[in-house]
């Protein structure tokens, strides 16, 4: 790959060049993480396309439970999926990747856990000349009070295979104590902690989940935008925000691209990284969320590759 400035290849919209420069991609969801026509491809048909605007998560997985889950629902599905959207991430310059494996995932394979530890260990030492992959268990708040699913998470944690933790789906579905046993024992093991937060509102419920869960890093988090208190304690302690901007707007979390508080959190010395969240969902590259923000007028060039660099670092001294 070439190797240009990258505040020249956003000024001069140069997508290669953008491109060109080691970047990192720590939200993003493995089922969902391969743009649309690469599924579309794999399927030898055409998928009908999510709509441009939903109305928050629910309509979202109104189109994933209906359109995309019968698709790939089945080991090859899943496997097919992973492993394109870590060849979208090396093609986007992507050099660190945090990709969550849902828990369920396990049910795709006839020896359980055993299977997912493979094929996940297997996809690591595959791309390691070319991404630094890791591995992420994935648990739906939706499924907290499911003892049997608890208990396989409690399993998946003892693999070893897993760096780091992430919770999601609806926010109200579980409070954060439902699942404290588990990040405590994944705290143990060394893992790193994240949740999805404030991904639609309650700036004061960043900071609860965060000290409820002792949180490293949180996925989404825009909320807190809307408290300078909870944007100051969440600079003081280095809690980083894991920001997918086009995800926001489509979601409608977020009005538009220009008025993402992805800025205001910025301003407030929040740490903050460019994502994707569901490449086959939003389609933006993490390339490409960054372009979109230079050219929405939500960041210069120079603090866009600020944010880069500082995204890199914070992933190589993890
Ligand atoms: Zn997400």
């Amino acid at each position: 790959m070439r190797h240009t400035n990258f505040i020249e290849a956003l000024s001069t919209d140069d997508l290669d060049a953008i491109r060109a420069a080691p970047k990192t991609d720590v939200h993003s969801h493995a089922f969902l993480s391969t743009r649309l026509k690469n599924l579309e491809h794999w399927l030898g048909h055409s998928v009908t396309k999510p709509p441009r605007k939903m109305n928050g998560l629910e309509e979202m997985m109104e189109y994933v439970i209906t359109v995309l889950a019968p698709l790939q629902k089945s080991r090859e599905g899943f496997e097919f999926v992973s492993t394109s959207g870590i060849n979208d991430a090396i093609q986007d310059g992507v050099v660190g990747l945090e990709m969550s494996f849902d828990i369920m995932m396990a049910r795709f394979y006839p020896n359980g856990l055993a299977g997912v530890k493979a094929f996940v260990e297997g996809l690591v030492e595959k791309y390691r000349s070319q991404i630094n992959l890791r591995p992420e268990l994935g648990f739906p708040r939706t499924h907290a009070g499911d003892v049997k699913l608890m208990k396989l998470a409690h399993e998946a944690i003892e693999l070893g295979v897993f760096q780091s933790i992430d919770l999601y789906s609806y926010e109200e579905a579980c409070a954060p104590e439902a699942v404290k046993p588990l990040y405590t024992k994944a705290r143990a093991a060394g893992m790193k902690l994240k949740a999805h937060v404030g991904e639609f509102g309650g700036a004061e419920e960043v900071r609860r989940t965060v000290e409820a869960l002792d949180l490293d890093e949180v996925q989404h988090g825009i909320a807190a935008a809307e408290s300078i208190g909870v944007m100051q304690w969440l600079s003081q302690n280095r809690i980083q925000l894991n920001v997918c901007p086009t995800s926001n707007v489509m979601l409608g979390g977020v009005e538009d691209l220009a008025s993402h508080p992805i800025r205001i959190l910025f301003d407030n010395g929040v740490p903050v990284t460019i994502n994707t969240d569901d490449l086959m969902i939003f389609g933006q590259s993490v390339s490409e969320e960054y372009r979109n923000l230079y050219q929405a007028g939500v960041f210069s060039a120079q603090e866009l590759d600020d944010i880069r660099r500082a995204s890199v670092t914070s992933f190589a001294t993890e």
